[in-house]
Formats: structure tokens, sequence, C-alpha cells
């Protein structure tokens, strides 16, 4: 018996998509493919720890990262699913943007659109820091020693 699913059997004659929703959806897959490099790097980790589970996983992420935290949280509840961190938490740190002024040289904290220097009010300014998306940490279960189950165990030789 064959299934047919409507949406790819009609998708040549559906209408297209408007743009609002062509943007949300490249946003969406944006998310999706960060979140599948996060658990392929927290998968390298546990493993090397000898991990059972990953319990929390704990990411920095800046303004200017491109990366949408909702979605991001979205993409992960179903990225995760099979995998050793299919029970985790995913935490989410916001940092700030700092810049640094090329006509004072001071650094300072600013919103994502006012690159402006808060010391001088230069406009000659480089971002040093708000453009992250890290792994800073993540908490792993080991697998539980075996209880002792009462019999000694004999040892010949
Ligand atoms: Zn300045």
């Amino acid at each position: 018996m064959a299934l047919h699913f409507g949406l790819f059997a009609d998708a040549h004659t559906r209408e297209p998509v408007g743009d609002s929703i062509r943007a949300w959806m490249q946003i969406a897959v944006h998310e999706l493919s960060v979140c599948q490099a996060l658990l392929i790097q927290v998968a390298e980790h546990a493993c090397k720890q000898g991990a059972a589970a990953v319990v929390r996983i704990t990411i920095e992420c800046g303004p200017l990262s491109g990366v949408e935290p909702t979605l991001l949280k979205d993409a992960f509840a179903i990225m995760r699913l099979g995998g050793i961190a299919a029970a985790a938490e995913l935490v989410v740190v916001p940092t700030v943007v700092r810049i640094e002024c090329m006509e004072c040289g001071g650094r300072t904290e600013t919103r994502p659109n006012k690159l402006v220097c808060a010391a001088c009010g230069g406009f000659r300014t480089r971002v040093i820091a708000g453009g992250e998306l890290r792994l800073r940490s993540m908490e792993m279960r080991t697998l539980e020693p075996r209880p002792n189950d009462g019999r000694t165990r004999m040892v010949s030789g």
C-alpha cells in the first residue's frame, strides 16, 4: 500500500509561500543546522568522558551571532531526540556586544544596533564581542557502578 502525503504530492500546485514565511523558514533551518553542529560537539565530548547521558548543555549566544535563542531552543527540542542528549536541557546565556574604539582606544558595551563609542562618541569602532556562539559547559551522567549483589568473586591464579 502506498501512502500519499498531501504536502509533497501537491507541492507543484501550491501557491508560492509569502516572503515572511520563507524568511521564517530560513531562520528555522539555520537554527536546525546550528543545533546539529552543537549536538555533534556535545556527543564528541560525552563520548570522550564515557558519559551515559547529557543532562544540561549551556551555551553562550551573542546578539550578533545571527541565532535566535527561542528558535534555537525549538530546534533543540527536535534535534536532541534519539541521541545522548535526548533528555538534556539547553541553557542559553546571552552575552553583550562590546566594541573597541579606533579613535580613543576605549572598550565599551553597547547595543547591537548602535556601534558607537560610549566614551567619545566615535563611529570608527570594531566589534570585539557579541558574535559568539559557543559551548560553555555541559553536565553529564556517568554509568552508575553496579550495586553489590552480595556475592564474592573467586580469584584464582
Ligand atoms: Zn572612543
